[in-house]
Order: structure tokens, then C-alpha cells, then sequence
């Protein structure tokens, strides 16, 4: 079953890319822009708006991958990390990338309740709007934390004007995700998250998992990405994308070594942060070298008429 995008979908506007070039399917590629210190394995230690000066290094070594390749991404930017380095965002802006919304302040979103939620993604969407000139179109939960008991933030987001969301994790882990979930682009409703929906006003893009048997595993990103080894990480990128777009994210938190700024935090933890930060960006670049990607408002203007979940 194929749905039609509602013409609502296809009024995008102070959109500065040209979608012409993308000859076939092509794929996402996104940041979650925070700080390090945002992150479950430093939380507690400090406030995450005092490490944003980290970020200048790791942005420009991201925008100049990125320009090297041609493409653009989207950027799901923290309001709190936007409002301590506006100089940041708009250069990001300024390289034509797509600036999306991660929140304000990296809650997850059931802590926030509904009205903390929506008062952040105000909060958030006056700030990047500034900043960037765009329109917020995008969402993106910190930790992947849109669920069930919390399906309430899908209206929410469609009642701040939102078009699209990628908070769906389509595996469950010890931290996050739905099992069963869509593993491709759908639309959403907050009825049913597992369910492709009629109601055309809101698309899910599901970050990409790989199926083995009756279990999804992940391999799009994050932990997952830095961990599995640079061949079999981009055999699985350049598999997977042969049927179906592949949903890539990063941090600019894996980008390159940061030695010494780190708050001591236990070498388990430090493993998890940060094992393989040093080689991660020639990893990533070796699936640029390999696959087309671009940004979720481009693929929607692109292809947004033909998703169904499947
Ligand atoms: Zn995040």
C-alpha cells in the first residue's frame, strides 16, 4: 500500500537545495549536534552548555567531509548547545546543510511531560529559526526516546508545524527502541507507532537496522558504528542501501580524538564514548566514497510520495 503526500508536505519553503542532482534513491545523513557532555555517560558530571567551545573543531572538520562529497545533511541541533555557540549554527546554515531540532536540553522526552516538551520545542524552534533562516521542519528525540507511553509527542509535533521525525529505533536495546517498528519511511500516527498511518501529515524515517533472522540489529551510527569493524560497517551501509535508504547518523562527538578534555568518567564508560573516535571519520568516509546521501528535506521533496514502511 503506497500513500500520497498531503500538498502540505510540499510547501518547504527557504529551502536552499537544488534536488535535481539526485539521480536515484538516495540516502540520509544526519548529526545529532550536541556536546559530549550531553551524553548518558557524562551527565551527571557537568552542565552540558559549558563544553559547546569543544564543538569548533569537529564542525569544521564535518563540514569539510561533507563539502568534499557534495552533500548535505541534516543537522538535529540542541537548543542549549545553539544558544551557547550561535556562531556554529550559522555556519552550518551557511553551508547550505538542513538545521532540524534535538530539543533543548537533552531530556529524554517522557521526563519532559507534554507541556515541558512543547515549551522546548518552541524554545528551540525561535532560536534555530534565528539563527539559520530555515524553517524547522525536522525532530529528533535525545536517546531515541520516543515511545508508546510518550506517543503523545507525535501530535505535538504535528501541532508545532513539524513534517517529519527520526526517533524511531526499530530494535529494541537495553537504552531505547520499539521492537517491530517500521524499519522504512512512514507515515505516523500516535495511535499506533508500529503502524504505518493514513493520516499524511507527519513522516517517521526509522534509523536503519539490519535484519538477521528475526532480529534487527543496528549498525547506522553511534556506538554501533564505531564499534563494528570499517569493512563489515560499510558492506552493511552499501547493503542495506541497495534496496532501501539508508538513515546514517553521527555525533560530532566521534569525530576525531579530543584528548584531555574529558571529565573522569570510568574506563567502561570512556570505552563506550569514545572507542574507535580516532579512525571513525575515514570509516564514515569510506561509505561516502561508496553511497549518494543528502538531507531528510531534500529526500522528502525528492521522494517523499512513495513510503509505506516497507
Ligand atoms: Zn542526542
Amino acid at each position: 500500500m503506497n500513500f500520497k503526500l498531503t500538498p502540505s508536505l510540499f510547501l518547504i519553503k527557504n529551502t536552499p537545495y537544488n534536488y535535481c542532482h539526485l539521480k536515484r534513491t538516495a540516502n540520509i545523513i544526519s548529526v545529532d549536534y550536541e556536546t559530549w557532555l550531553t551524553t548518558s555517560y557524562y551527565r551527571a558530571k557537568v552542565n552540558p552548555e559549558g563544553s559547546a567551545n569543544y564543538l569548533e573543531k569537529p564542525t569544521s572538520d564535518m563540514l569539510e567531509l561533507f563539502k568534499k562529497y557534495e552533500l548535505k545533511a541534516t543537522f538535529f541541533v540542541l537548543g542549549s548547545v545553539a544558544k551557547a555557540n550561535p556562531k556554529l549554527v550559522k555556519k552550518i546554515a551557511n553551508h547550505g546543510h538542513e538545521i532540524a531540532s534535538h530539543g533543548y536540553s537533552h531530556m529524554p522526552i517522557g521526563a519532559l511531560g507534554p507541556g515541558g516538551f512543547k515549551k522546548e520545542l518552541a524554545e528551540t524552534n525561535h532560536l534555530l529559526e534565528d539563527l539559520s533562516q530555515q524553517k524547522i521542519l525536522g525532530f529528533r528525540a535525545p536517546f531515541f526516546s520516543l515511545n508508546q507511553s510518550n506517543a503523545w509527542a507525535i501530535d505535538i509535533l504535528k501541532e508545532c508545524g513539524f513534517i517529519y521525525d527520526s526517533s524511531i529505533f526499530p530494535a529494541r536495546t537495553p537504552l531505547y527502541g520499539i521492537k517491530g517498528a517500521p524499519k522504512y519511511p512512514y507515515f505516523i500516527d500516535s495511535n499506533n507507532l508500529k503502524t504505518p498511518s493514513s493520516d499524511q501529515s507527519l513522516l517517521e524515517f526509522p534509523i536503519s537496522t539490519f535484519k538477521l533472522g528475526p532480529i534487527n540489529i543496528p549498525f547506522a551510527g553511534g556506538i554501533y558504528g564505531r564499534f563494528l569493524p570499517s569493512f563489515l560497517f560499510t558492506n552493511l551501509c552499501t547493503h542495506f542501501a541497495k534496496e532501501k535508504p539508508l538513515n546514517l547518523y553521527l555525533h560530532p562527538w566521534e569525530f576525531g580524538p579530543q584528548n584531555g578534555i574529558y571529565p573522569s568518567i570510568g574506563w567502561f564508560k570512556k570505552l563506550l564514548a569514545h572507542y574507535n573516535s580516532h579512525a571513525y571519520p575515514q570509516k564514515i568516509e569510506k561509505v561516502l566514497q561508496s553511497l549518494t546521501f543528502t538531507s531528510y528535506q531534500a529526500w522528502i521533496n525528492h521522494h517523499g510520495s512513495k513510503v509505506n514502511g516497507e
